[in-house]
């Protein structure tokens, strides 16, 4: 642009990498770039999990409020309704999207968690977009630490 040199930069990242460490990559990126090449004014850049412009799968995945809106279903008809939901980590994989579901651990202690997790499975499995659940427990002792 006149004597400027814009970019714009798609980098593909695994999907398993959270926001956060998807836009540290790239801020590490536009760095390096720019020092190396200081002519360059401005980069723009995207952070993709896949070739997003081949495809957009934005139209046929469902979203968080959907996948949510599944998962309580699916939890009340087995009447775990008490049982928080700590984090909700979604993965996007261009033909299906794996569910992280991490619970309390205090939460859990009446459930049966592999047979709840194969109950999810099974249910989630009737959706085409349905990739794999990993159900994990957060432990945390009695100060509230989070324990690794
Ligand atoms: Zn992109």
């Amino acid at each position: 642009m006149a004597s400027h040199i814009l970019l714009e930069v798609h980098l593909q990242i695994a999907p398993y990498l959270s926001a956060s460490e998807g836009h540290f990559i790239g801020d590490m990126a536009v760095y390096r770039l720019r020092a190396r090449f200081p002519d360059i004014k401005h980069v723009i850049f995207h952070i993709d999990t896949y070739d997003d412009e081949a495809e957009n799968y934005c139209q046929v995945l469902p979203n968080r409020v959907e996948i949510s809106r599944c998962l309580f279903a699916i939890l009340d008809r087995y009447d775990a309704t008490e049982l928080k939901i700590h984090r909700l980590g979604l993965h996007y994989h261009t033909d299906a999207i794996e569910i992280d579901l991490q619970l309390n651990q205090q939460d859990t202690v009446a459930y049966d968690l592999p047979h709840l997790q194969q109950q999810l499975n099974t249910e989630l499995s009737k959706h085409a977009w349905f990739g794999h659940l990993n159900l994990l427990v957060r432990h945390i002792d009695s100060n509230n630490q989070v324990l690794k």
